[in-house]
């Protein structure tokens, strides 16, 4: 589990997007947290990243956004339990298959109906209303193989000396550990 800090919106769709920047066609990544926790913010950010110009909106009502960039971005809210089987009917399953990658808000409800290979985000409000901490966690060999790749590009939002700090992904060593 790698587990971040950021100090602002802005903060955390830089940190989205330099996770988009990993992204591979078929890639699922899961949103998970209350509401007001960052979810959309964050899709907005690996939105952007990918190349999508339109703007980024909650697809609470419609269930399913799609947007095009360097990937096709598909962009699922599973808010509502019975969201869940909606969005597999939406066409999800066939999306990812055709190269499309899938940001899902509240997915940890939404894991064991779709492929067991993910990356979890989990936001949780953090001190003062800009904070949040992000812990990522990979779910299955997809984003699995690229831990090395995904814990460099985050590195600059890790926090350490505190309870943020990460732990079990090989050793954090002292600040500045060239790894
Ligand atoms: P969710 O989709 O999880 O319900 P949103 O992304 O829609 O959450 O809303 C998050 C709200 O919190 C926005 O109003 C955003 O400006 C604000 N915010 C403040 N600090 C942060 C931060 N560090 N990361 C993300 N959002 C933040
Ligand atoms: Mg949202």
């Amino acid at each position: 589990m790698i587990c971040l800090t950021t100090k602002s919106a802005e903060d955390t769709r830089e940190l989205a997007g330099s996770l988009a920047n990993l992204a591979r066609p078929g890639d699922v990544v899961l949103l998970a947290g209350d509401l007001g926790a960052g979810k959309t913010a964050f899709a907005q950010g690996f939105g952007r990243a990918l190349g999508v110009t339109e703007s980024i909106t909650s697809p609470t009502f419609v269930l399913v956004h799609t947007y095009q960039g360097r990937l096709r971005l598909v962009h699922a809210d599973a808010y509502r339990l019975e969201h869940l089987g909606e969005i597999i009917d939406l066409g999800l399953p066939e999306l990812l298959d055709e190269g499309a990658v899938a940001l899902i808000e509240w997915g940890d409800r939404l894991a064991p109906a779709l492929a067991p290979d993910f990356l979890e985000v989990r936001l949780e409000m953090g001190a003062g209303d800009d904070q949040r901490h992000l812990c990522l966690r990979t779910v299955g060999p997809g984003w699995g193989a690229r831990l090395r790749s995904l814990t460099m590009a985050v590195a600059r939002w890790r926090v350490t000396g505190d309870e943020w700090t990460s732990e079990g992904q090989g050793q954090p060593g002292p600040r500045g550990d060239d790894q």
